[in-house]
């Protein structure tokens, strides 16, 4: 064996062995307990950064922790591979889509594979290859029979640069696209939908079953659903029959409402519309048309609207109110109407003091029913309190008048109770190119077909152009579009749209379970065998869509009766960013303010262009800030054991983490310490000793291993507290260096234990020393497995499993003094009482060296501590 410890050739060597060996895959029907690790599977961009990096290693500690504490465990990866970029490339470049996915997936791969992650390959999936999207058409048909799929006319939100639909989160709040960074459109396209609404409240309640999830993610997902409790309400219109409808969370504050507001693509605001306000209407319409529905809610923005010289009728008290539109309403949310109470809603107090609209107070405070009710409103009230100027309902509580409005109103027949939530259908129609075809095809006698299952998967066709403008690419492909209709024959024309890539990443960790099965999605047993995933590990900004995606699919699938739980993610891990060191010009703004630190000289850093003096922080690593480390130079530099190390050791893996050299450096240097104490050490220096009756040196040591091992299985468990689990293996090797019983079983303890503890943090090392101290006997190779290990791997050993004996310290070094001075030490049993202790000191040889022909005067005995001789001058 090598002196030096060389990482690189050590890592290959392992790498190499592991992958052929087979010991990663995924042991089935066992009686072991099944562990189902799961990292977010990445996007093939092409370069792995290092918050992938930090993704995956905390994933591969846990599971291979949990192989060694005994589990079967499940450890996939896989591909996101649909997706803009990829198209982008090929408009860009002329790389077909397809090419340039398959060879980011492969570079990808191999840097995946240079961290020594032991991920079960042979269950790698790759949402952009037929044989995955074969099954994500079959789900979709799935949703489409269960009617939970539908086409409407929609309003989206259109990018002018990259022509396509985004989603709400892909438009920033000054409506400009995250993308392109294209001021955000409006337009009506005819879309698909997944219909998630009739799944809010399920989503919504077993929330509460996820006790392994973050507080602050069940929270997001709550918000998001945005469920509240209210009144369905309808106002009469002057001259009409119709009525206009409205959902209010404050049916109490009914008899303020001095108007209503349509929002302007509402059917009934032209009919409202008097031939006086006609033009104005129409202008204002027009205008609202082209903003975005960000720019139209954003918070800090004035309102705008306008008279439609309409008049209703507040059914509550006749009172004649005016109809207005406004931009602020959406057509899309509730019923495309709000009522509008000036007096107890700040965004409508806002709106009618803009529009010189009268203010009504209707709710006073209960403890000062005089303070609102004199002097004209500064804001709006929007507290609880008593009603007042509302008829009947005088003198009534806010919550209890809400109940007494929605009966009453149930009774005259203006409304009724109703729930509301802000979640809506799930839009996912993509006018792109490199998706998941969706398998329907539209017949002009039968309407929408689906693609029947023998025809599936509907394949991308691969020759075609990328202009990248206007309607999906497969829209201009007449020969791929026209077919038969699957139910009468006549021509009839594939759907063009492709599906939102979050469709994809909805089902994915169903498919390992059961990755290569060519027949069905997956098998019944293996899914519900395998869910839940028990740790889930990914970012914070998945927080809501792809949570959200993954737990409504897995309910509708429940229900179509495909398996057999309710919720995905058992636990789920969010991971903090990785930052690193940033250099900026504080007297520049935007994206030139950021200098890459390639462009620096870290000793004075200064402006390239300007030469002025730089100023330095931490932010997210990026390619726009320049503050990126490469995760393959510091595998190059120092090995991936130490990029290991150092990242699960630099911070709790929820909380952001600064990348830092010397940090780096300091973890190279504990593995190469941990390589000399264990390299070094010679085995055939082990002599017999008596386990009844240990030197204190050996206890001493003993009682540091077991400590160590029951911190770091305590680390562990629950929190994943990787930080101080590393900490703890750090306190063992010093112990090791410190231990005075080199010859000893104990100390053989030792450093097995620490190469056993080691494994999950650095599994090379590990791995390589295992081997070394001489756990090399060869087991045989099981004929009926054809890859199976054939030698007895350090991840393959069961973890250590601490003694609660050693960790008793029944001896203690006990402290002689005479007159206060310390003249030598004993070792005497733990917790002794005062006698015998002072006892044993009386007779110790120290004592008895000062003592002698002296008069004792006093014995002051401090137990467990010391004994003080008081002795005559
Ligand atoms: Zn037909």
């Amino acid at each position: 064996m090598e002196s030096r410890y060389n990482a690189t050739e050590i890592e290959q060597k392992w790498q190499k062995t592991w992958a052929t060996s087979g010991i990663d895959q995924t042991p089935e029907a066992t009686d072991k307990p099944k562990f189902y690790a799961l990292s977010m599977f990445p996007y093939p961009s092409g370069n792995l950064h290092m918050g992938h990096v930090r993704n995956y290693v905390i994933t591969d500690v846990i599971a291979r922790l949990k192989r060694m504490q005994g589990h079967r465990v499940l450890h996939p990866m896989g591909w996101d591979a649909f997706g803009l970029p990829a198209e982008n490339a090929a408009i860009e470049r002329g790389i077909p889509p397809a090419k340039w996915t398959y060879e980011n997936i492969a570079q990808m791969r191999s840097q995946l594979q240079a961290l020594g992650l032991s991920l079960d390959w042979d269950r790698e999936v790759t949402t952009c290859s037929p044989d995955y999207y074969k099954w994500t058409q079959w789900l979709f048909l799935q949703f489409f029979q269960a009617g939970l799929a539908y086409q409407k006319e929609a309003a989206v939100n259109w990018d002018p640069v990259d022509q396509t639909v985004l989603a709400n989160e892909q438009v920033d709040s000054e409506g400009y696209s995250w993308r392109s960074g294209a001021k955000v459109e409006r337009k009506l396209l005819k879309q698909w939908f997944l219909k998630i609404t009739d799944y809010a409240e399920q989503l919504l309640q077993d929330l509460d079953k996820l006790s392994g999830w973050p507080d602050r993610v069940k929270t997001m997902q709550a918000n998001w659903i945005g469920k509240s409790v209210g009144a369905y309400l309808e106002f009469p219109i002057v001259g009409r029959e119709d009525k206009i409808g409205v959902f209010t969370t404050r049916p109490d504050t009914v008899y303020g409402v001095s108007y209503v507001v349509l929002a302007p693509e509402h059917p009934l605001t032209l009919q409202v519309t008097t031939p006086e306000q006609k033009k104005a209407v129409e202008a204002f319409i027009k205008e609202v048309a082209s903003e975005s529905e960000i720019e139209r809610t954003a918070e800090d923005k004035p309102k705008r609207g306008i008279k439609t010289g309409g008049i209703a009728l507040n059914p509550f008290n006749g009172a004649e109110i005016p109809i207005l539109i406004a931009d602020y309403v959406l057509y899309e949310y509730g019923t495309g109407a709000v009522m509008g109470v000036p007096a107890h809603d700040t965004r409508d107090f806002k709106f009618a003091k803009e529009k010189n609209l009268p203010i009504k107070v209707v709710i006073v405070p209960e403890n000062n029913v005089g303070a609102i009710r004199e002097s004209p409103l500064q804001n709006a009230y929007t507290d609880p309190g008593i009603m007042v100027n509302s008829g009947q309902f005088d003198g009534t509580a806010s919550e209890a008048g809400k109940t007494k409005i929605i009966q009453y109103a149930e009774e005259k027949g203006y409304g009724k109770a109703r729930i509301q939530y802000r979640l809506r259908d799930w839009l996912i129609s993509r006018q792109r190119y490199w998706g998941c075809p969706i398998p329907i095809i539209h017949c002009p006698s039968c309407g929408q077909v689906p693609v029947p299952e023998a025809d599936l998967p509907v394949e991308l066709p691969e020759q075609l152009e990328f202009g990248g403008k206007g309607a999906s690419p497969l829209a201009k492909l007449e020969a791929w579009m026209n077919v038969p209709c699957p139910s009468c024959g006549e021509p009839a024309k594939r759907e063009t749209d492709t599906m939102d890539t979050f469709i994809d990443s909805s089902w994915y960790f169903f498919r390992y379970t059961d990755a290569k099965n060519p027949d069905i999605a997956f098998d019944k047993n293996k899914v519900n065998d395998w869910m839940s995933v028990d740790q889930y590990v990914g970012g914070i900004e998945h927080a809501i869509l792809h949570l959200l995606y993954s737990r409504f699919f897995t309910k509708v699938l429940r229900d179509r009766g495909l398996l057999n739980f309710d919720e995905p993610f058992e636990r789920l891990l969010t991971q903090g960013m990785v930052q690193g060191k940033t250099y900026f010009n504080p007297n520049k703004t935007g994206k030139d303010k950021w200098i890459p630190t390639s462009m620096i000289d870290p000793e004075n850093p200064q402006d390239p262009q300007t030469g002025e003096p730089l100023e330095v922080c931490y932010a997210t690593m990026s390619k726009s800030k320049g503050n990126g480390v490469a995760p393959e130079e510091v595998i190059a530099t120092y090995g991936a054991d130490t990029a290991r190390m150092f990242i699960l050791f630099k911070a709790p893996p929820e909380k952001d983490l600064e990348w830092d050299d010397a940090d780096v450096e300091g973890q190279f240097r504990f593995l190469n310490r941990v390589w000399s104490q264990v390299t070094e050490w010679d085995s055939s220096q082990v002599a017999h000793s008596n386990p009844e009756k240990l030197s204190k040196a050996e206890k001493d040591l003993r009682r540091a291993i077991h400590t160590a091992i029951k911190e770091i299985s305590q680390d562990l468990e629950g929190d994943y507290q990787f930080n101080t689990a590393v900490a703890e293996l750090m306190k063992l090797s010093n112990a090791i260096k410190d231990a005075k019983c080199v010859d000893s079983p104990v100390y053989q303890e030792a450093v097995e234990t620490l190469v056993l503890l080691l494994a999950p943090f650095a599994p090379h090392i590990a791995e390589e020393l295992w081997q070394h101290i001489g756990k090399t006997d060869e087991v045989e190779a099981d004929s009926a497995v054809s890859r199976r290990s054939t030698f007895d791997s350090v991840h393959q050993q069961s973890f250590p499993v601490f003694d609660s004996d050693a960790l008793v310290v029944d001896e203690i070094t006990l402290v002689i003094q005479i007159m206060g001075k310390t003249r030598g030490t004993i070792q005497a049993p733990a917790n002794a009482d005062k006698a015998t202790l002072e006892q044993l000191a009386t007779e110790s040889d120290v004592a008895q060296r000062y003592l002698e022909g002296k008069e004792i005067r006093k014995v002051i005995v401090v137990p467990n501590k010391l004994v003080n001789f008081v002795i005559a001058k």
